[in-house]
C-alpha cells in the first residue's frame, strides 16, 4: 500500500543519521488477505525461523494490527524492545508476556480538527459528506474522532455520513452533489458488496465521478485526485520512527514535536479542476504534481536560445537592410539609365554604350552601324490630337521599334520624337534593311485615334578612325537629307559605302 511505501521511505531516511552499522529487516503483514489467529501463528513461526540465530533489539509496529500481532506471540524475538506506533488508542500498553522488555508506545493520532480546519480556510463548504467504512475497530475509532472534531470546529456545516454505501450507489449520489460541498474521506478498505479495495483506489474511483473536492487526512491518498488537506504523513512518521530507534538504542528519551507527523499538502491538478485559489492555502504548504515551472527546468536553454534568436535577428535585419540598399541602388541605377515616357534607354545611356561598342569595334573590326530616327511632322500630330496623344504614339511607337529589333541591339530615346538605334556587327547594308523594315512597319501602324505616322531614318556607319560624336553628326544630316527629299524614307551616308 502506499502508506506503507512512504513509512519505509521516511524510515530509511531517518536512519541514515545512525552513525554504527545496522540491519534493517522489513515484514510486511497482510491482514485483508490472511485474517484470523491461525494465519498469524504461521507467520510467527515463519519469523522465528527465518530469524533463527539473529538477535533482534528493537521491533517497531507500525499498525495496530501488527502491534497486536507481536503482543499475543510472546515467544517471538524475546530480548526485543517494542515501539509500537498507534494511530487508535487500544493497543495494549505493556505487554504481558515478557515483563522485562518494554513498549514504549508512540502514539501518532489523526489531527482532524487541523484536517477540518484546512478544509473550511479552502474551500469554505457549506455541506460536507463524510465516506468511510465501518467495519472494523480501527475504523470506527476514526469515524469517532472525526465527528467530535466536527462537533468542535465545522460549525454551521452540514454534516452528512455516507458509510457503508456500496461503490456504485455511492458514485451516483457523489455525481449530484449541491453547489458549496465538499467531501472529506475516511479510509475505504472495501466496495461495500464485499471486494476488498485499497483505499487508494477507493479514493481514485470518487475522485474520477464527485462533483466536489475531496478532502482527506492521510498523504498516501495524494495522486489519486483528492485534493489533499491537512494530512498524516507516511514519511514523516517513517522518520519518527527511526528517531524512536535511535533514541532507544542511545538510552535517551524520545519526544514527539506537536504537529512533527503532518503536512499540509495540495495536488495541483484538483485545485485547477474546482478553481480554488491556491494563495487561500496555509502557508508551507505542498502542492504537488505541479507542472514544473519550465523557466527553471530549461533556464541555460532559454538564454541560449534567447542568445541566438537575437543574433539571428540581428543578421537577418543587416541582410535585409543590405538587400534593400542594394535593391534600391539597382533601382537608381535602373532609373538613371531610363527615359520615363517610354522606357527605353535615355540619351546618357546609349552616349555610355555607344563608347564602349565604338571601342569593342576597334578592338575586334566587327562593323556598327547608327541610326536615327525622327517622326514626320510630330508637331502635327501633337497640334491635331493633343499633347496626350502624342506621348501614346511615341509610347506605342517605342515598344513596336523595341520588338522588331534585334536582341544584340541597342535602342534608345534620343531627343523628343527622335530615337537612336545602335545596330551591333551590322555593316551599312544590312542596317539598310533593318532601317528599311522599320519604316515600312511604322508606316503601317494606325495608332488610336485612326493616328498614322511615318519615319525619316538617318544611317551612317562608324569608321574607327573618327571620334564617337562624329557618326552621330553624320547620321543626323543623313537624316536632314531624308527630310528634306520627302520624308517617310531612309537615307545612307556614304562614307562607309567609300570605306568599302
Ligand atoms: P519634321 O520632323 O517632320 O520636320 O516635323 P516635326 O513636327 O516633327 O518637327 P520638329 O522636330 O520641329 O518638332 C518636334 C515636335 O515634337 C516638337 C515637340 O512639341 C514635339 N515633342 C517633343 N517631345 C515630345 C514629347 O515628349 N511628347 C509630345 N507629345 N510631343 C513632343
Ligand atoms: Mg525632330
Ligand atoms: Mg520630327
Amino acid at each position: 500500500m502506499p502508506w506503507t511505501v512512504l513509512f519505509s521511505r521516511g524510515l530509511h531516511q531517518g536512519l541514515v543519521a545512525f552513525p554504527d552499522p545496522y540491519h534493517l529487516y522489513e515484514e510486511f503483514m497482510d491482514t485483508s488477505r490472511f485474517p484470523g489467529s491461525a494465519h498469524q501463528d504461521q507467520l510467527a513461526r515463519f519469523l522465528s525461523g527465518k530469524y533463527a540465530g539473529k538477535t533482534i533489539a528493537i521491533v517497531v509496529t507500525e499498525s495496530d494490527a501488527a502491534a497486536a500481532f507481536f503482543h499475543s506471540h510472546p515467544r517471538l524475538f524475546p530480548e526485543a524492545r517494542h515501539i509500537a506506533f498507534q494511530t487508535v488508542r487500544d493497543v495494549p500498553s505493556s505487554p504481558s508476556h515478557n515483563p522485562a522488555s518494554q513498549v514504549e508506545s508512540v502514539q501518532i493520532l489523526t489531527d482532524f480538527r487541523g484536517a477540518i480546519a484546512d478544509m473550511i480556510r479552502v474551500a469554505d463548504p457549506r455541506s460536507v459528506y463524510v465516506i468511510a467504512d465501518t467495519d472494523d475497530h480501527s475504523q470506527e475509532k476514526r469515524l469517532w474522532s472525526f465527528q467530535q472534531a466536527m462537533a468542535e470546529v465545522g460549525q454551521g456545516i452540514e454534516a452528512h455520513y455516507l458509510l457503508d454505501v456500496p461503490m456504485t450507489a455511492l458514485l451516483s449520489q457523489l455525481a449530484t452533489l449541491p453547489p458549496e460541498s465538499a467531501i472529506f474521506y475516511l479510509l475505504m478498505f472495501d466496495d461495500g458488496e464485499g471486494t476488498p479495495i485499497t483505499p487508494f483506489e477507493a479514493a481514485r474511483r470518487i475522485a474520477e465521478t464527485a462533483n466536489a473536492p475531496i478532502f482527506s487526512h492521510w498523504d498516501s491518498l495524494m495522486g489519486s485526485g483528492i485534493l489533499g488537506g491537512y494530512l498524516l504523513s507516511g514519511e514523516r512518521v517513517g522518520q519518527i520512527a527511526a528517531r524512536a530507534i535511535i533514541a532507544q538504542l542511545d538510552r535517551q528519551p524520545f519526544t514527539l514535536g506537536e504537529g512533527d507527523a503532518f503536512v499540509s499538502a495540495y495536488d495541483w491538478g484538483p485545485l485547477q479542476r474546482w478553481g480554488l485559489d491556491p494563495g487561500r492555502l496555509p502557508r508551507q504548504t505542498q502542492i504537488h504534481n505541479r507542472p514544473p515551472d519550465l523557466w527553471l527546468v530549461f533556464k541555460r536553454e532559454i538564454i541560449i536560445l534567447g542568445l541566438v534568436s537575437v543574433g539571428l535577428f540581428i543578421s537577418l535585419f543587416l541582410f535585409q537592410r543590405n538587400r534593400l540598399f542594394k535593391r534600391m541602388n539597382a533601382e537608381l541605377s535602373r532609373l538613371s539609365m531610363t527615359d520615363a515616357l517610354t522606357g527605353l534607354l535615355n540619351r546618357r545611356a546609349i552616349d555610355t554604350l555607344l563608347v564602349q561598342e565604338c571601342a569593342r569595334c576597334q578592338r575586334t573590326g566587327h562593323p556598327l552601324t547608327v541610326l536615327i530616327f525622327d517622326i514626320d511632322h510630330f508637331k502635327r500630330i501633337n497640334d491635331q490630337y493633343g499633347h496626350p496623344q502624342g506621348d501614346q504614339v511615341l509610347t506605342r511607337l517605342a515598344s513596336t521599334l523595341q520588338q522588331v529589333i534585334r536582341r544584340t541591339d541597342h535602342l534608345a530615346r534620343w531627343g523628343g520624337e527622335e530615337f537612336i538605334l545602335l545596330a551591333v556587327d551590322s555593316d551599312l547594308d544590312q542596317a539598310a534593311v533593318i532601317a528599311e523594315h522599320i519604316r515600312a512597319a511604322v508606316q503601317a501602324m494606325v495608332f488610336a485615334d485612326q493616328i498614322r505616322a511615318t519615319l525619316s531614318i538617318g544611317v551612317a556607319e562608324y569608321d574607327p578612325q573618327e571620334a564617337v560624336e562624329h557618326v552621330c553628326a553624320r547620321a543626323d544630316t543623313a537624316l536632314y537629307r531624308a527630310k528634306r527629299t520627302g520624308r517617310n524614307r531612309v537615307a545612307i551616308d556614304p562614307r562607309g559605302a567609300d570605306r568599302q
